[in-house]
């Protein structure tokens, strides 16, 4: 990914794409406090425009502001690179990765003393889980690794260092055959995917975790209840077990780089019919009516570039 043509704005300027570079010594290299986001562009009959760029880059600084990071730019600022980076580098569509960090005056646990940074980059990125995914569905294992406490590391930033929890489990659930992680919360109750939230449908209701689970509020997620309200389909969030979703109709995951994927499996057991249900499909198909321009309800979350 380092070695290609292009431009990374770095903290207000345009980077040429092999020379966006930072010191072995940065803070946040040595001890995980970052925040990030994750974006996408898409190709729409108006041009490529960013989905929901507000939403996320406010969830950036409040991610930065759970962090104690005070982020050296304004929040139009950043949403003017996002633009930027996906016109500078000739995309019509793509995912795009703001990221702050501390940097490399000193080090040591405190980051008192250091400068704060942003980058952001875009690049092409197809479906996250797979083309086949998207159509059939993917297999998940439940994760032996727990979802991060709410008082641990904090869960409604967007931390870079939540990641290696997510990592261990993917990894876990990649080596055992599977698609992707689901992760239990503290207690055992349904938190998330290593990158995605995760919905059930149950006779004709969708039930998601509440956040208390320790799930990012995702952008996505936050879509899908516009989505389902559309649709008159009954959107509940509570706490849900782990045989709730071997027992579901249906089950998806949601996310900026995952879209709406539908989950085949979970542990072995076939979820519902073992394949995309009904109302997954519909679900898909409005959220990609939706970010490829064709509901005008949802126009004011294209921000063209
Ligand atoms: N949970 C985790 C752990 C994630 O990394 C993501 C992706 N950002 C999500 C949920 C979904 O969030 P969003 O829909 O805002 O991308």
């Amino acid at each position: 990914l380092s070695d290609r043509d292009g431009k990374i704005w770095i903290d207000g300027e345009l980077v040429d794409w092999r020379e966006a570079k930072i010191h072995v010594l940065t803070h946040t290299l040595h001890y995980g406090c970052g925040v990030f986001e994750g974006v996408r562009a898409y190709d729409t009959v108006d041009g490529p425009a960013v989905f929901r760029l507000q939403e996320h880059t406010e969830r950036l600084f409040n991610s930065a502001k759970i962090l104690r990071m005070k982020i050296p730019f304004t929040q139009d600022q950043v949403n003017e690179a996002h633009r930027t980076v996906v016109r500078e580098n000739g995309l019509k569509s793509g995912y795009i990765r703001p990221l702050s960090w501390i940097g490399s005056e000193k080090l040591g646990v405190s980051p008192k003393g250091n400068t704060i940074h942003v980058m952001v980059a875009a690049w092409s990125w197809g479906a996250y889980l797979g083309d086949e995914g998207m159509a059939r569905g993917i297999r998940v294992k439940t994760s032996s690794y727990t979802r991060h406490h709410v008082n641990i590391t904090m869960t409604q930033a967007k931390a870079v260092s939540n990641y290696s929890n997510s990592i261990l489990a993917n990894m876990e659930a990649l080596d055992d055959g599977y698609d992707e992680a689901l992760l239990l919360d503290a207690s055992g109750f349904v938190s998330e995917g290593a990158g995605e939230n995760i919905f059930i449908v149950k006779k004709g209701v969708i039930y998601t975790p509440d956040l208390s689970a320790g799930a990012l509020n995702g952008i996505t997620r936050n879509t899908i209840m516009h989505i389902a309200a559309d649709l008159g389909i009954e959107v509940v969030q509570k706490r849900i077990t782990r045989d709730e979703v071997y027992i579901a109709d249906e089950a998806f995951f949601t996310g900026t780089a995952a879209e709406v994927t539908p989950i085949r499996e979970l542990d072995r057991v076939e979820i519902g019919t073992g394949s995309r249900g009904p109302v997954t499909e519909k679900v898909q198909k409005a959220f990609f009516d939706i970010v490829n321009g064709r509901n005008p309800k949802y126009a004011h979350w294209l921000t063209k570039v």
